[in-house]
């Protein structure tokens, strides 16, 4: 894996920016997208760009069970709030948390993928190494699939809900092995809560309880990670 290393959350946002940038000029036709506080700054560099995006499809990793995209704490509204509302895509698909039959949006969701090849996706890291919402001890060949989500997960998103019994139990993710086979992935993490994540990942064993750990497997990842996030490598 390639190690980028750089001040801030900023600048890492202005590296994996430049990324997509040269992916643009090689005529990527596919991004997978993620949510969370980790991207935001790429989503700032390509709403205040001049780029065009209106030739791209992006793919989603993950949406809360039960959250309907107009709520303000589902995927969906902060996907459109922070990049598909200034920056219009040529189509952009979420998972819809609001399926009645889960199984049959997972199915749905392969499909998507399918027929979306990911030429880029960008990921954040969970602080106990998942990726997508692909929690610890899922396993690496798992497709779209409904999550049950941990503790740890649930008490770290709940800084966006009003108290912690609002945060949704469940998700609907990309798998792992979905996120494999993106032809490019680049990862980024910044802030002390990572640095455990990001040195299991690095240098740790590839194991299934360090879901990320998976990507030392994949031919073409670059990890954006800021000076607190690489304090333990
Ligand atoms: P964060 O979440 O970007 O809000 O830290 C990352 C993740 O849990 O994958």
């Amino acid at each position: 894996m390639d190690v980028i290393r750089v001040k801030n959350d900023v600048e890492g946002g202005k590296k994996a920016f430049e990324l997509i940038k040269a992916g643009m000029e090689n005529d990527i036709k596919v991004l997978g997208l993620a949510t969370g506080s980790t991207p935001e700054t790429l989503y700032q560099e390509m709403t205040g760009s001049n780029l065009d995006f209106s030739a791209l499809t992006s793919v989603n990793l993950d949406e809360y069970v039960g959250l309907d995209g107009s709520d303000e704490q589902s995927y969906r509204y902060f996907m459109n709030d922070r990049l598909f509302n200034q920056k219009p895509f040529k189509e952009t698909f979420v998972p819809n948390g609001k399926a009645q039959d889960l199984e049959a949006e997972c199915k749905r969701y392969d499909q998507v993928i399918a027929d979306h090849p990911i030429d880029i996706q960008i990921l954040g890291i969970g602080r106990n190494g998942h990726i997508g919402f692909n929690e610890p001890g899922t396993s690496f060949d798992v497709t779209t699939h409904v999550v049950e989500l941990t503790e740890s997960t649930i008490e770290a998103n709940k800084r966006y809900f009003d108290k912690v019994e609002d945060v949704p139990t469940h998700a609907l993710s990309m798998g792992i092995g979905s996120i494999m086979q993106s032809k490019k992935i680049v990862l980024m993490a910044y802030g002390e809560s990572k640095a455990d994540a990001i040195k299991g990942m690095l240098d740790g064993p590839v194991t299934e309880e360090l879901p990320a750990s998976v990507l030392q497997n994949h031919p073409n990842v670059t990890v954006i990670i800021d000076e607190a996030a690489a304090s333990k490598l």
